[in-house]
C-alpha cells in the first residue's frame, strides 16, 4: 500500500502512477491534500490557462434503439411523446440564426435512429459546412461510429471515409461510461462494448482524427472500475497519442432507470478530477464539464486539475432531460468571469487547442488587495520577526 509522501514523490519525479496509488487517493481521506497535488501537475503543463471555446450543441435526434439505464434523453420510436427528428433545414437553423456571433465548433451527439439514411448525416455535415466552411465539426461518439458501420454495413474506415469527405473534422468523445463489463452489462448493453468503442477511436486516430473521451461516474461504479477505466484509455492514448481531453462526467439520475440513485457529490466530482489529472499523465487536458458538475464545482475543479471548462454550449438537451440543474449555456463573458475569478488567465481555443485569445489576468479581487495593504502596513509598524 502506497503512502500520500511516496505518490507526492512519483509525481515530483515525474514517474507514472500505477493503479494501487489511483486507488489510494480515490479512498484519501484528504481531499486537499490530493487536490493540491493535482493542481502542480495542472500549473506544470498549463500554468494559469485555462481553457474554453465558443461551441454551440446540436442534437439531431433523441430517437434511439438502444437502452442505457441511465439515460434520460432516448425515446425508443420515432412517434412516442417527446420523440423528435430534425429536418435537416431546422439543424442548419441552429447555426443560420447565431451567425451575427457565431461558434467556432458544432458538437453533435444522437441517439441511434434507425430509420434515417447514412445520407442524412453526409448531408448535416455539409450543411453547416456550406452555412460557415471554417465550422470545426465534432460529430457522432464512438457509440454512433459503431452503429453507422453495422447499420449500414461498412467497417469504420468507411464510415469515417465518408463523413470526412462530409466534412467531419473530430470526435467528441461521449459513449464511453464505464468499459468495465461487469459494470458496461449492467447500464448499456445493447451499444458498443467497451472494447469496440476503444476501437473506433483507435482507428479514428489512425486517420488523423482527433478525438476526446468521457467518464461516466458516481452510478453503480467502484473506484476499480473507474482506474480500469482511466488505465484502457491511458494504454490506447500510448499508442495513438489522438486523445486531447479527458472529461469526468458526473452521473444525473432524473428520469431514467436508475433514478433510486443519488447523484455523484461535488466532493467526488472534484476527486475524480484530480485523480485523473494525476494518472493519466499523458493527456494534455482534463476538463470540467460545467453542464455535468454546475458551473460553481467547475470553477473549484481549476483548482484540483482540471484547465478546460468546455464552452459556451448554447443548448444543451441531454443533461437537462436527467434533472441538471446547470444552464443549458453560459454566454463568453461568464465563462471569462469564472475562470478570473479562479484566479486563472481565460484562454479562448478552437476545437484543436489553437489559442484564438488570451484574456487578461484579471485584477486582483477588492478584499484581496485590503489583505495585501494591511500587510504592508503592519511590515512598516512591526518591524523585524
Ligand atoms: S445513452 Fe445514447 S445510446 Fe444509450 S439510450 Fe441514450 S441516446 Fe441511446
Amino acid at each position: 500500500m502506497p503512502t500520500l509522501s511516496d505518490i507526492e514523490a512519483k509525481v515530483s519525479r515525474g514517474e507514472r502512477l500505477v493503479t494501487e496509488d489511483a486507488l489510494f487517493l480515490f479512498n484519501h481521506p484528504d481531499l486537499l491534500a490530493v487536490g493540491q497535488l493535482a493542481n502542480r501537475v495542472r500549473e506544470a503543463k498549463h500554468g494559469d490557462r485555462t481553457y474554453f471555446n465558443k461551441n454551440m450543441r446540436v442534437e439531431v435526434t433523441n430517437v434511439c434503439v438502444a437502452s442505457c439505464l441511465f439515460c434520460s434523453f432516448a425515446k425508443l420510436e420515432e412517434g412516442s411523446p417527446g420523440a423528435h427528428t430534425m429536418k435537416l433545414e431546422e439543424a442548419w437553423r441552429e447555426l443560420e440564426t447565431r451567425m451575427d456571433d457565431p461558434p467556432s465548433e458544432i458538437h453533435i451527439v444522437n441517439g441511434l435512429h434507425p430509420g434515417l439514411p447514412f445520407s442524412y448525416y453526409e448531408d448535416l455535415i455539409k450543411g453547416f459546412k456550406r452555412i460557415k466552411p471554417d465550422i470545426h465539426m465534432k460529430c457522432f461518439t464512438a457509440v454512433e461510429i459503431h452503429f453507422f458501420a453495422q447499420h449500414y454495413k461498412m467497417t469504420y474506415e468507411q464510415v469515417f471515409e465518408k463523413l470526412k469527405a462530409a466534412g467531419l473534422d473530430s470526435l467528441p468523445g461521449g459513449g464511453a461510461e464505464i468499459f468495465h463489463p461487469e459494470v458496461r452489462s449492467r447500464i448499456s448493453d445493447d451499444k458498443a462494448t467497451g472494447a469496440e468503442w476503444l476501437e473506433v477511436h483507435r482507428i479514428a486516430h489512425r486517420m488523423g482524427l482527433r478525438t476526446n473521451a468521457t467518464m461516466l461516474f458516481g452510478h453503480i461504479e467502484t473506484f476499480e472500475h473507474r482506474v480500469d477505466h482511466m488505465q484502457r484509455l491511458r494504454d490506447l492514448q500510448d499508442e495513438t497519442k489522438g486523445f486531447q481531453a479527458f472529461i469526468p462526467l458526473a452521473f444525473h439520475p432524473d428520469g431514467n432507470g436508475m433514478k433510486n440513485l443519488p447523484a455523484p457529490t461535488a466532493i467526488d466530482d472534484l476527486r475524480t478530477i484530480a485523480v485523473s489529472r494525476l494518472f493519466l499523465d499523458n493527456f494534455d487536458h482534463v476538463k470540467a464539464y460545467w453542464v455535468s458538475s454546475t458551473p460553481d464545482v467547475a470553477q473549484i475543479a481549476l483548482r484540483f486539475g482540471a484547465d478546460d471548462l468546455d464552452g459556451t454550449i448554447v443548448h444543451e438537451t441531454i443533461y437537462q432531460a436527467a434533472g441538471s440543474t446547470s444552464p443549458q449555456g453560459l454566454s463568453y463573458a461568464q465563462l471569462v468571469r469564472l475562470i478570473r475569478e479562479a484566479g486563472r488567465i481565460p484562454v479562448e481555443r478552437d476545437t484543436l487547442y489553437n489559442v484564438v485569445k488570451e484574456h487578461p489576468r484579471a485584477a486582483m479581487p477588492e478584499a484581496a488587495v485590503k489583505v495585501k495593504d494591511r500587510k504592508a502596513h503592519l511590515h512598516v509598524i512591526g518591524g523585524a520577526s
